[in-house]
């Protein structure tokens, strides 16, 4: 079976959609995303984008900050701050990665965690972890949320993650492995310094990679029936498309398939998904201010 991200998305924003022209007929706020972006990078720019065409998709008003990457921290801070202090913005990102100038952790820290919809502030990633009310970051959320409209079983399975990234894999091995719906897994978090994780990953019912290296896990890795959740995305360069490169995932989707219950497509799958938990949390954090 095919986890279509692109389908379920759809179906999440037609269903926020029709909760903001709700919002609307009430007479209520209608949500506010704003995003900053911080130079010229070009899949950075693409994300963006697609973001504020999601907003315009839903009904929410969005704003989009696009700054220099001369930018001097103190700027980025300022600008921070102006919209933590704006009522009209309901909750906005930085788009990552930054400038190297620039200390991620110190903007991190400046975004009001009321309107850290990204969810990656640690006030936020603490109350995840604690099962507090938060904000979930978008791509892990997004994996939840595709388990869950698929149906897939969580419970009492082995999972492994690959990746411990603050932004997938670590929040997701935390979520899989909550007291909670599609959480009660055994999680094993793995990563670089992994010793055979071919060990691991064979007895793994559910394996999550977020690793970034195109086409890592490979069909001998997995066990049959598996259920696959890649989040790898990398451009390679193929000079014979039009764009100069396609998109890869983590995994060999082309024999793993084969084998899996389930399993993500790269593009398609997890990529959509995390755009939509985006709109879901600014919608969340439109509510919370009623
Ligand atoms: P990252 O790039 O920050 O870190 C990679 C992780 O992989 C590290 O924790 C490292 O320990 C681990 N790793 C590296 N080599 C390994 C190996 N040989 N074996 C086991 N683990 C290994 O991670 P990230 O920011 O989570 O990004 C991972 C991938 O997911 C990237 O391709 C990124 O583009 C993609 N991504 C996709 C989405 C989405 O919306 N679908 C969102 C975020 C990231």
């Amino acid at each position: 079976m095919i986890l279509d991200g692109n389908k379920i998305s759809l179906e999440i924003k037609n269903e926020i959609k029709e909760l903001v022209s709700k919002r609307v007929n009430e007479r209520k706020k209608i949500p506010h995303l704003a995003a900053i972006i911080v130079g010229n990078d070009g899949a950075s720019l693409t994300y963006v984008g697609s973001k504020v065409r999601a907003c315009d998709y839903v009904g929410f008003k969005s704003t989009l900050i696009r700054l220099d990457d001369s930018i001097s921290e103190k700027l980025l801070l300022d600008n921070i701050n102006s919209l933590n202090n704006n009522n009209e913005i309901d909750g906005f990102i930085v788009q990552l990665p930054l400038p190297k100038s620039i200390n991620e952790e110190k903007v991190l820290l400046a975004i009001d965690p009321k309107k850290d919809v990204d969810g990656f502030h640690p006030t936020n990633f603490g109350r995840m972890a604690l099962e507090m009310e938060s904000f979930i970051p978008a791509t892990p959320y997004g994996i939840i949320e595709l388990l869950e409209r698929y149906n897939i079983e969580t419970s009492g399975k082995n999972c492994v993650v690959i990746g411990r990234s603050n932004i997938v894999g670590r929040p997701i091995s935390i979520l899989l492995s909550q007291k909670s719906d599609r959480g009660n897994s055994t999680v094993i978090l793995t990563h670089s310094r992994t010793k055979n994780l071919e060990f691991f990953t064979k007895r793994a019912d559910i394996i999550v990679s977020a690793l970034g290296i195109p086409e890592f896990l490979k069909s001998e890795m997995v066990k049959e029936d598996a259920v696959i959740i890649d989040v790898g995305i990398t451009r390679v360069i193929d000079k014979t498309k039009e764009k100069g490169y396609v998109i890869k995932g983590d995994v060999d989707f082309l024999n793993v398939s084969k084998k899996a219950s389930a399993i993500t497509p790269v593009p398609g799958g997890v990529g959509p998904m995390t755009i939509s938990m985006l709109l879901k949390n600014t919608l969340l954090a439109c509510q919370r201010k009623d």
